[in-house]
């Protein structure tokens, strides 16, 4: 099997050099193991935190071991009764082509008619996140204007569209004219964060008058003051990831981070895992609308295992490239 590695803790955006890809023979088949062969790979934002060396809610990813992540793999050898050769899985043993993981460690996939590697996405943990943060999290009702910074990604898109469909005034920012411009598709008003916080505040004013009642958080830096500048008292923010700042953690804090007081916030953080026994619930909300077409996602697919540190640099480049992060594998 062939796997990556992290060979060092990266300093700030890190370097394609540090990944490296090796080579080792697979262990054989203990009782109750998979042996997968996978199909696709889903790289994330919250793996560079992962490559720090310091444990948070998820330990630190170790040095010259073979990365995880999550991964579509199908099923070539079974000790398992559960399943046979053939089944599709989702599982954790990503950034490698095959693993022998324990069936305790790996989901069967829901049975949508939706290219596999939906549930890496739209269906997967990015798409949990997505309906977790406004329902759970911020308690979204029909009446909120709501605002979402990195509207356009894979997260993102899934919580503008459900807001809109709640009936939701909806913003949302992203980093280029052409994301603007499918976001202004799917009936969200959008405005590019590239700019200052006091303009993307102006932007944001222009487009919802009335202020925002709940801020769902992607993005963090100028992007969070803007959003601090723009919402009402008592409004809602749910704190799903700050991006900016995981390749830069000396920046400053928010300058409007005082208005978190006078405007008597609630801000929450999460973290999707805490929250799993949702999925079900999820999936059954948004499986059906994803199927039918109700709900549109955007990928950007990176071909062969050799791309896969490509892709989760691509997460970093604001503006260049649209949706889910995914690395297809050969056949
Ligand atoms: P996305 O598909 O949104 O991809 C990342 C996007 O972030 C980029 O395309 C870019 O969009 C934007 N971005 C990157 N760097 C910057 C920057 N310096 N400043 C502003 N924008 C930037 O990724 P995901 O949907 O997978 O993740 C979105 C957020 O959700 C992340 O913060 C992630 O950590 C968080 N998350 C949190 C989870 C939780 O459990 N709390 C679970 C899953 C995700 P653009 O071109 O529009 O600038």
């Amino acid at each position: 099997s062939r796997y990556f590695v992290v060979t060092d803790h990266p300093k700030g955006v890190p370097d394609e050099a540090l990944f490296e890809l090796r080579t080792d023979s697979l262990p054989e088949l203990a009782s109750g193991q998979l042996k997968l062969k996978n199909l696709w790979l889903s790289v994330d934002p919250y793996m560079r935190n992962r490559m720090d060396g310091v444990k948070t809610y998820i330990d630190p990813f170790e040095l010259n071991a073979p990365m995880e992540g999550a991964a579509i793999g199908e099923v070539v050898e079974s000790s398992d009764e559960r399943f046979k050769a053939g089944d599709k899985v989702r599982h954790m043993a990503g950034w490698r082509d095959h693993a022998v993981v324990d069936a305790n460690h790996v989901e069967p996939l829901p049975s949508y008619d939706v290219p596999l590697q939906a549930y890496l996405g739209v269906l997967g943990m990015p798409g949990m996140t997505a309906w977790t943060g406004l329902n759970t999290i911020a308690g979204l009702t029909g009446e909120d204007t709501v605002l979402v910074s990195a509207a356009s990604g894979a997260v993102g898109s899934l919580a503008v569209q459900l807001a809109v469909q709640k009936g939701c005034t909806v913003v949302g920012t992203a980093g280029s004219k052409e994301k603007c411009q499918w976001l202004e598709s799917l009936g969200v008003h959008a405005v590019n964060h590239h700019q200052s916080a006091e303009d993307i505040a102006a932007d944001i004013k222009r487009a919802a008058p009335q202020g925002i009642d709940v801020y769902f958080e992607n993005v963090g830096g100028p992007m969070l003051d803007a959003a601090l500048a723009s919402m009402n008292d008592f409004g809602r923010i749910a704190v799903c990831g700050m991006i900016s700042r995981y390749n830069d953690g000396e920046q400053p804090g928010p300058a409007n981070i005082a208005m978190m007081l006078t405007k008597r916030l609630r801000v929450q953080g999460f973290i999707v895992l805490e929250h799993w026994e949702g999925y079900s619930d999820f999936i059954k909300e948004v499986g059906p609308l994803v199927q039918k077409g109700a709900i549109e996602y955007q990928e950007s697919v990176f071909e062969g295992l050799e791309a896969t540190p490509k892709a989760f640099l691509s997460l970093f480049e604001s503006g260049a490239h649209n949706g889910k992060r995914l690395v297809k594998l050969a056949p």
